[in-house]
């Protein structure tokens, strides 16, 4: 049961969402409300306006632009992404994230956009979301901001948008041609939320060599992360068994892990570790294919 009082609207369009948002002191948009409406029912979030964007349908759309790049709306549920052509072909990891978040009722509800905004700790699509370099274009009352993946990310529920913007699209940069992409996970075992999600985006050369790689890591740190010691130690390899388990090896160094009851902080490093290599030979063999 809610207990506090609210005011509900439902703009059609992202203009009167922005409008309406700073209009109210403690308001806040909702989506498919499968991370907002738990928090109300607590009490821990108490908004005393909520703004619906469902009926903004510019905000479902993926569509793919001329220079290749993927726009993926702020309302595309986890199931849209998922089933999606374009980004099952081009975004692999993305739509490997998107497939095991929460289960069949959340995926059809909860949104890319939500679960950036969100930003639980424990969230999957973060991780592909600094792989693929993606950019969280926003909107506020001064315009639109486009803000880097690897700059978003700032702590357990915090990031870089403020209170007034609304996240419209989220553009995926088109890989490179010899690129494979692979997500890979341990999920906890009630709530399905990641304690360790790892996304590997691997570029390989004509000659079977790494030329780039890009390694999202979710679940392990209070905010999602680019493992880039991992990155290093792969790129320019030859992307064999041995480089990569060395390469997996580094995708905990230097992060504070959490701990909690699901995993300690040194379990928590050694699973990134596993994972990391579980992702990582994945993308390396797509990008062979
Ligand atoms: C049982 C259960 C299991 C789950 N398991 C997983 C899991 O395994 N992995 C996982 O990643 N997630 C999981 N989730 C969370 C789920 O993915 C949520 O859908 C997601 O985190 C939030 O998306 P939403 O659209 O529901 O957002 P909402 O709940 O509507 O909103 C969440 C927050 O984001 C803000 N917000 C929403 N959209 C925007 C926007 N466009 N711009 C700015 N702010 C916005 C809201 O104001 C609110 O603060 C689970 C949830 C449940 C209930």
């Amino acid at each position: 049961m809610i207990t506090h009082p609210f005011t509900y609207q439902a703009p059609s369009t992202i203009d009167e969402a922005v409008q309406q948002l700073d209009r109210s002191d403690e308001g806040k948009v909702i989506a498919g409300g499968h991370s907002l409406l738990p928090l109300m029912k607590l009490g821990l979030a108490q908004p005393e306006a909520l703004i619906d964007l469902r009926r903004i349908a510019s905000l479902r759309e993926i569509r793919s632009e001329a220079d290749g790049t993927i726009a993926i709306g702020a309302l595309a549920t986890h199931r849209d992404i998922t089933h999606d052509q374009t980004v099952r072909a081009k975004l692999v990891a993305l739509a490997e994230a998107a497939g095991a978040v929460g289960d069949l009722q959340v995926r059809a509800r909860g949104t890319i956009g939500g679960s950036l905004a969100h930003a639980d700790p424990a969230a999957d699509e973060p991780a592909p979301a600094l792989a693929y370099d993606a950019i969280i274009r926003a909107v506020g009352p001064k315009g639109r901001r486009d803000i880097k993946a690897s700059e978003y990310f700032k702590g357990v529920f915090e990031t870089a948008l403020a209170a007034n913007e609304i996240i419209a699209e989220i553009r995926f940069p088109a890989p490179d041609g010899r690129t494979g992409g692979a997500y890979a996970k341990f999920a906890h075992p009630a709530s399905g939320f990641a304690i360790t999600g790892v996304a590997a985006v691997i570029t390989i050369k004509a000659d079977g060599t790494v030329e780039r790689a890009a390694i999202g890591v979710t679940g392990a740190a209070a905010a999602a992360y680019r493992a880039t010691a991992a990155e290093k130690a792969l790129a320019g390899t030859n992307g064999d068994a041995k480089a990569i388990a060395a390469a997996a090896a580094k995708a905990a160094d230097g992060i504070t892990a959490l701990s909690d009851l699901a995993a300690s902080s040194d379990y928590r490093k050694h699973l990134v570790t596993v994972y990391a290599k579980r992702a990582i030979e994945r993308a390396i063999s797509r990008a062979k294919a």
